[in-house]
């Protein structure tokens, strides 16, 4: 990979980082499941990738997809590492990426760019880019000029669900992709690879949908943000860490026992791209709600899983094509109103809590949706809007709690 620029002598100093072995066993061996979440949070607050340095250092190859949804089963099938960009959050100053990017335009845009150009993503030799919106498609033609030595691709996707046309041409998108994926050094595709690594991901959807139903059906067991930070790690660790780590998970919560309090059951809407700080996500149970299901991390529920036998790349595209899941940056065929009332209904939620990042337009139409659909069933809501890097919430804790306590003891 060409060295990105700023990465030269002269270019801006690197902060100290985490340090891993090549096999990431360190994840396996922590004693316990406080510890392993310790460790997740000094991950996710580390912006040089430390978890993809280690893994590339044998001379493994990594591939950085831009949310909201890439195939990760592909590149994982071709050899490479799949990890999951949530830009800088609140780590990174901008000080680069201003110069390319306008004033009135989501954080993680400039964040990412702003990795890119202080070489904090040197570990990577492709980067995939989902068309979710301007930006996104904005970023992928910035990156392609500014780091010339690394494939990047924009993955399209359709938005049409009832054509014949939809899944012959989302095929065709995903062997364009294996194309560049095999430029950048990926092995040859070959469908057995890819029937492997359905069904490896599949394992990770179900452990993943498995600690989310354990959030909704036990509140108590699970704070939000613990959730979290093990979603978040599936999207970093190889999937071969990942899995085996969501096993040991599952039991360990299982024997927790659960703590009980007065709480909101709140359905969480709005941060399918960019991420909330940990401060934030913390602040919104602190406040007195129990998040039940959200947005965050989308990436591993976007289907129950991918159908096994026959041609995996068509049952691939299958998977996104017939996707219940209907959040901002994909249009289904059931109306927003509806989907949204059906989540509330199906998560058994008392209240909705918009979190929209700031000049996220996406997730800033669904919004006005909605709302509409909340009001007629009289389903209380919160709006507030966040920026990764915020680290100031006082206005924000204020309104939720007086959200809380309207809905609780009115
Ligand atoms: S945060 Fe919203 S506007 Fe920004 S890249 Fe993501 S979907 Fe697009």
């Amino acid at each position: 990979m060409q060295e990105a620029p700023g990465s030269g002598p002269g270019g801006p100093e690197l902060p100290a980082s985490l340090e891993f072995s090549d096999d990431l066993t360190e994840f396996l061996r922590q004693p316990s499941l406080d510890q392993l979440l310790q460790l997740a949070r000094d991950v996710v607050l580390d912006p040089t990738y430390p978890t993809v340095r280690a893994w590339t250092r044998p001379g493994r190859r990594a591939v950085g997809c831009f949310p909201v949804y890439t195939p990760q089963e592909l590149v994982h099938a071709l050899g490479l590492l799949p990890v999951s960009l949530h830009g800088g959050g609140e780590n990174v100053e901008i000080s680069h990426a201003d110069a390319a990017l306008g004033s009135f335009l989501c954080s993680i845009s400039k964040s990412t760019l702003e990795l890119a150009l202080t070489a904090r993503l040197a570990p990577f030799r492709a980067f995939i880019f989902p068309y979710i919106c301007d930006v996104s498609r904005n970023l992928e033609g910035l990156f392609s000029r500014l780091m010339p030595g690394v494939e990047t691709h924009m993955l399209h996707l359709p938005q049409n669900f009832r054509s014949e046309a939809t899944l012959p041409f989302l095929v065709a998108e995903y062997r364009r992709l294996i194309a560049k994926l095999e430029k950048a050094g990926g092995e040859p595709y070959r469908p057995e690879r890819l029937e492997a690594s359905i069904e490896l991901f599949n394992r990770q959807r179900r452990q993943v949908g498995e600690l989310t139903a354990t959030k909704r059906d036990h509140p108590g067991k699970l704070t939000l943000t613990e959730s979290y930070l093990l979603r978040r790690l599936g999207g970093l660790l190889p999937r071969e860490v990942h899995v085996p780590l969501m096993d040991r998970v599952r039991s360990e919560v299982e024997q927790r026992p659960a703590r009980t309090k007065d709480v909101l059951r709140t359905l969480l809407v709005g941060p399918f791209c960019e991420q909330p700080t940990l401060d934030l996500i913390d602040l919104i149970e602190q406040a007195g709600c129990s998040i039940v299901d959200d947005e965050l991390l989308q990436v591993h529920r976007w289907y129950g899983s991918v159908e096994t036998g026959g041609d995996p790349l068509v049952n691939l595209a299958r998977a996104y094509v017939q996707s219940p899941v209907d959040i901002g940056v994909r249009a289904a065929p059931t109306s927003k109103g509806e989907a949204i009332l059906n989540r509330v209904s199906a998560a058994g939620a008392q209240g909705v809590i918009f979190l929209t990042a700031k000049f996220c337009e996406p997730a800033l139409e669904d919004v006005v949706l909605y709302r509409k659909a909340l009001d007629r069933q009289k389903i209380p809501y919160l709006h507030l809007e966040f920026d990764e890097r915020s680290t100031t919430f006082e206005q924000s804790r204020l309104q939720l709690e007086t959200f809380v306590e309207s809905v609780l003891f009115d």
